[in-house]
């Protein structure tokens, strides 16, 4: 099988790639190495059946045909990150409409399964109980820019259901939760690499609000695991699934653990929203997934405890940390 993974130099893709390699398949990797970075694949560089391929999905006649010569498309490239989103807001609007566009009408032109990499940003300010895959999104004013990463990936969303109705593709929709792990960056504003990396350097853990905020972070396997169980699953096709694990937990109470599990002194500070994302800007209070369809469909639970998955995190930085020249 040759699975071809859009960012697959990115965080997510890289691990997606890693594993796909080590079940026997062959990958080929679309990045434009905007946030996606060739040393998150380096180790894969000798392995014959991986191959780094540096393009765009704003390129369609590129990526018609890397879909046409794969069996399968993982479709995670996106403009990811609330600080890239508002560093970037034309490219992003324009990768994350315009690159799925390309894909889906390419894997639909050639027949081929496609899984749509889509976010639990798509609620918005829903912040009611767990989110099931039904509920409202509740975006606010297009004059706030974070909301046009939602507003485009559920676009995304409705492009790809409309496929699936019009033409019969296979395709699944996953929305990802705070997928964490190693190789995430801090770059693009991800609370996990940056609070590990402020604890790593003795620096002052940044959180953000009152820190009373609370998320459900995954681990990148069990997030890879559901995505491979829905694409295993007949009866997963045309339809969206939430991926992530039920445990919230508060931005405060994240803190305090990176810190301990860190061995760091580093004290806690609280930076008003105003001064980390400028004026205007909306957080969500609260975002639970409700796993309920997924595990229905693909008895998918998830395996790795937050301690556990930091644990993993904290490692891989202090080994990259150590890599560093010294200053
Ligand atoms: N956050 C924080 N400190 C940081 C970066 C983020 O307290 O240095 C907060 C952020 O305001 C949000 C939560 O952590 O409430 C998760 O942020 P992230 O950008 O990782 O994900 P998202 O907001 O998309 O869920």
């Amino acid at each position: 099988m040759r699975a071809l993974i859009t960012g697959g130099a990115g965080f997510i893709g890289s691990h997606l790639a890693d594993r796909l390699v080590a079940q026997g398949a062959t990958v080929w990797a679309l990045d434009d190495l905007s946030t996606g970075t060739r040393a998150n694949v380096a180790h894969l560089d000798r392995t014959p059946r991986f191959r780094l391929v540096e393009g765009s999905v704003l390129d369609p006649a590129l990526v018609d045909n890397l879909v046409a010569q794969c069996d399968v498309v993982y479709h995670l490239a996106a403009a990811v990150g609330v600080r890239r989103i508002l560093a970037e807001p034309r490219r992003s609007i324009e990768v994350n409409l315009h690159g799925t566009e390309h894909v889906l009408a390419a894997a639909a032109r050639h027949g081929r399964p496609v899984l749509v990499a889509s976010t639990s940003e798509v609620y918005g300010k829903n912040a009611g109980g767990p989110l099931r895959e039904d509920d409202d999104a509740i975006v606010g004013s297009t004059r706030t820019t974070r909301w046009l990463y939602a507003i485009t990936k559920a676009a995304d969303e409705c492009l790809a259901l409309a496929y699936a109705r019009e033409t019969g593709l296979p395709v699944v929709v996953v929305r990802l939760f705070n997928t964490i792990g190693p190789r995430q960056t801090g770059a693009y504003g991800m609370v996990v690499p940056r609070l590990v990396d402020q604890a790593l350097r003795g620096a002052p853990l940044t959180v953000y609000g009152d820190g009373q905020q609370t998320r459900c972070f995954t681990y990148v396997d069990d997030a890879l695991a559901a995505m491979q169980a829905l694409m295993a699953t007949p009866a997963a096709r045309g339809d969206v699934f939430n991926v992530g694990q039920p445990r919230e937990v508060t931005i405060e109470r994240l803190a305090t653990l990176i810190r301990e599990l860190a061995g760091s002194d580093s004290p806690i500070a609280y930076i008003p929203y105003e001064q980390a994302y400028g004026a205007g800007f909306e957080d969500m209070r609260r975002r639970v997934p409700d796993i309920s369809k997924l595990q229905r469909l693909t008895g998918f639970v998830p395996r790795v405890p937050l301690e556990e998955a930091l644990r993993r995190i904290i490692e891989h930085a202090k080994s990259v940390h150590g890599q560093r020249p010294a200053p």
